[in-house]
């Protein structure tokens, strides 16, 4: 009826610029902090103004059990939705993050089945398409929608050898969680560089950048278990003064061929390590060779099986 004719945006990005954009012309409008992004009042604005017939009015915590958030329709079938974080929360930057996804949802996918969504914690951190499509989309769109990539450029310019200590202001100044400050930098930066994130002494997940993961690095820890190295910083067993300043590891560590800086921070989920893990700029030549007879007799061999590409 009354809606506008405007072209709506059809991917993740796309609509991260849209609401990122409208949201910068509000503040400057008022002389107010573009961060961090009020994510409820964008969603409530945004939905009733561009889609009056389905708008989100109910944004709410849930005693979930066992998900981080969900995008649901209203049960009376009256159009409209609401979106819901997991009460348990106690991270400001972790309900951000969850709204923003659960927003994205609503913008992108909240018509291919009408039905509710429900996410789990390790949707959070999918940032693959393999482990599903429509988490990585909400993930990209909370992603570029708090942390637009003009102004997170800017503020990691000064960042050279990075450590995850270096990350807090990311994490204040866009009030989401320092993965989800991490990941981004790891999507755009050019340095062989990972997040690994640990629980009692073994590997939960793990994201590298892109020129990490060319030059064959990576860990299949969603399908195998795998121990953090004993010489890490995430094993808990070498204790430095300031683990989130870091320190550099010696070979055959995290890396069999490979001095790498890792720095690590135990204290944001209960039981958890994560650890940022910066490889040397060029890859070891030799890492793309395979000679058996030498893997024979390594130590690592079944830690080293995971870090090539095949
Ligand atoms: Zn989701």
């Amino acid at each position: 009826m009354g809606q506008a004719k405007i072209k709506l945006p059809t991917t993740p990005q796309g609509w991260a610029i849209r609401l990122s954009q409208l949201v910068k012309v509000f503040h400057e409008l008022h002389g107010l902090d573009r961060f961090p992004i009020d994510v409820s009042a964008v969603a409530r604005e945004f939905s009733a103004n561009v889609f009056p017939d389905e708008p989100i009015t109910l944004i709410e915590g849930q005693a979930f059990d066992k998900f981080e958030g969900a995008l649901i329709p209203h049960p009376a079938q009256n159009g409209e939705w609401g979106i819901f974080y997991n009460s348990a929360l106690s991270s400001k930057g972790r309900i951000n993050f969850t709204l923003a996804h659960e927003l994205g949802h609503y913008l992108l996918h909240r018509q291919l089945s009408g039905e509710p969504i429900y996410c789990a914690k390790s949707d959070m951190w999918a940032w693959d398409s393999d482990y599903g499509l429509m988490e990585a989309q909400a993930n990209e769109f909370a992603s570029f929608l708090l942390m637009p990539l003009d102004d997170f450029r800017a503020q990691i310019s000064g960042l050279d050898l990075p450590n995850i200590g270096a990350f807090e202001f990311l994490r204040k100044r866009y009030e989401v969680s320092l993965t989800a400050a991490i990941l981004k930098w790891l999507d755009i930066t050019k340095k062989r560089a990972m997040i690994v994130v640990s629980r009692d002494g073994f590997i939960d997940w793990s994201w590298g950048s892109k020129p990490l993961f060319r030059s064959g690095v990576f860990f299949r820890a969603r399908q195998t278990v795998i121990p953090v190295p004993d010489g890490s910083l995430a094993s808990g067993k070498v204790t430095i003064s300031d683990p989130a300043n870091g320190t550099q590891l010696a070979e055959g560590v995290w890396a069999e061929r490979e001095s790498v800086y890792e720095s690590t921070i135990f204290s944001e989920y209960h039981d958890m390590a994560i650890s940022l893990l910066i490889y040397p700029d060029d890859p070891p030549r030799r890492l793309f060779r395979f000679d058996e007879e030498e893997e024979e007799d390594r130590p690592f061999d079944t830690f080293d099986q995971f870090m090539r590409n095949q």
